[in-house]
């Protein structure tokens, strides 16, 4: 059996996890509708409670308490996610990330065409 056919663990559910969180976010609308907004908000609450990793989830959850999800527009989505994920990296020792470079990251490339 490939590894790759084995059930993620911890680290590689994380991965594939912030890889789908941070695209929709680059994705999202620049301008939502209301029930767009209010949808990935709701989206987001309820991720939060079936992420299945019980203490990731519930530190997640007391984070979106503190700081609920922005969904006014895709930066301000990009933004807020970025740091959520920067206060995950941050509890594990990780280094922050620069905010400024999420959809280069996640929707459009490097400059340098490193991505095409
Ligand atoms: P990851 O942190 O998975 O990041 C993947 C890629 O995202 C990076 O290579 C980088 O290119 C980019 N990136 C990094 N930071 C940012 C950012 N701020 N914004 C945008 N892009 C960024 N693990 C635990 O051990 N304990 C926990 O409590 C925990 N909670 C988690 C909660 C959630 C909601 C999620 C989705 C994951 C959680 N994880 C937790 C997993 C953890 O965050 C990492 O995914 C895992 O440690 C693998 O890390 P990594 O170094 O491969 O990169």
């Amino acid at each position: 059996v490939k590894r790759t056919d084995c059930p993620l663990d911890k680290d590689e559910l994380g991965r594939s996890t912030w890889g789908f969180l941070h695209t929709m976010a680059s994705y999202f609308p620049d301008k939502p509708t209301v029930k767009q907004s209010q949808d990935m908000k709701s989206f987001l609450q309820i991720f939060a409670q079936f992420y299945p990793c019980e203490p990731c989830a519930l530190d997640f959850q007391e984070d979106i308490q503190k700081h609920p999800p922005k969904t006014k527009s895709r930066d301000e989505l990009a933004k807020w996610l970025c740091d959520r994920h920067n206060t995950v990296n941050i509890k594990l020792g990780k280094p922050s990330y620069d905010c400024s470079k999420v959809h280069e990251r996640w929707r459009d490339g490097w400059p340098d065409g490193s991505c095409d």
